[in-house]
């Protein structure tokens, strides 16, 4: 099969790579259908994280080709969607609702989905089948539940978004506008959408943002302040993973409010004293998607929400190192793979 291997950073190829097989009687191989590059992909991409000729993606949806004899969950022919973490589902930190951090789990990153085929490990703790084979417009959707709008979900929620709250999303990445549409899903007041890109602008209005801030650091946190009668947001979503993100975050949040935050962490540091004094949640990570999967496969097959939008540009598999070029260039929010 075809497969997406990074060399070194920026050197993207697509080259041939064995056949998935069953390997634990809980797996499943599965026949992808679309998959697609993250922004966390970019962080080795760029030289922020190393890479050494790694398989690439963690993102999926496709049919169930073949299942271990201990799969009982899904069957052959299913079309299935499942988090970048693979999980059993069933022990304790899974019942608690912390997928992600469960005791067998898996990152799919070290399975490789950017290719025609993958290996599910925890099959049945990890997959989620639709009610029946998806119309193909409804395949950018679901893709997008297997991450991104898990994740912008997990930190709308992480962050307490709901009636009668003010939330502020800084990151206009696909998981900030995601988090948007998760916060007016949730059932938010007012969303300020930070964002200085007006195409990212507009989808964030369009996924329900309220306001938009295009102020950044200091003074986006300024702004914040000023729109929310000096308080600060009830619930602040940080979606980038930079100092500069995270500060902003945390002190555009009134006290006794919550930060969730989900941009993966690099050279983060938090200080001491100012954390001490600000009176807020903090709580966020790698997100436990499977969590929301269910939920999030009924709004978007009862097309109550369209989360694909995210997807800007969409290129074949063998086109893969254009689409990182073009995710690391800004030129594209997020690269959809067709296979
Ligand atoms: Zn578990």
């Amino acid at each position: 099969m075809r497969g997406v291997v990074m060399h070194a950073p920026g050197d993207v190829r697509v080259e041939d790579r064995e056949d998935p097989t069953i390997v634990e009687p809980t797996d499943a191989i599965l026949r992808l259908t679309a998959t697609c590059i993250c922004g966390s992909d970019l962080w080795p991409y760029r030289g922020a994280e190393p890479v050494d000729h790694q398989v690439m993606g963690h993102e999926y949806v496709g049919v169930v080709e073949a299942i271990g004899s201990d799969v009982r969950n899904v069957q052959v022919g299913d079309f299935v969607v499942g988090s970048f973490w693979a999980s059993d589902n069933t022990c304790e930190i899974c019942e608690a609702g912390y997928q992600a951090y469960c005791v067998h789990r898996v990152l799919m990153g070290t399975v490789g989905t950017q290719a025609e085929k993958v290996r599910v490990p925890l099959a049945d703790g990890t997959l989620v089948a639709t009610p029946g084979q998806p119309d193909a417009d409804l395949i950018p959707s679901l893709l997008a539940a297997s991450d991104v709008l898990g994740t912008g979900w997990f930190a709308a929620v992480a962050a307490e978004a709901g009636p009668g709250r003010t939330v502020a999303v800084v990151g206009d990445g696909a998981v900030g506008l995601l988090a948007v549409l998760a916060a007016k899903q949730l059932g938010a007041e007012r969303i300020i959408a930070m964002s200085r890109h007006a195409d990212r602008q507009a989808l964030a209005r369009e996924f329900g943002a309220t306001d938009v801030v295009e102020e950044r650091g200091d003074a986006g946190v300024a702004r914040i302040k000023e729109l929310t009668g000096g308080l600060g947001a009830h619930s602040v979503v940080e979606a980038v993973g930079t100092q500069e993100s995270m500060m902003q975050a945390i002190r555009s949040t009134r006290p006794g409010g919550h930060v969730g935050f989900v941009g993966v962490s690099h050279d983060v540091s938090l200080p001491g004293e100012e954390m001490f004094g600000a009176g807020i949640h903090l709580h966020g990570g790698p997100a436990p998607v499977r969590r929301f999967l269910p939920e999030l496969v009924r709004l978007i097959w009862d097309r109550e929400i369209d989360p694909g939008k995210v997807f800007d540009l969409t290129l074949p598999l063998e086109d893969a190192a254009a689409g990182y070029e073009a995710m690391d260039q800004r030129r594209a929010t997020k690269v959809l793979l067709t296979l």
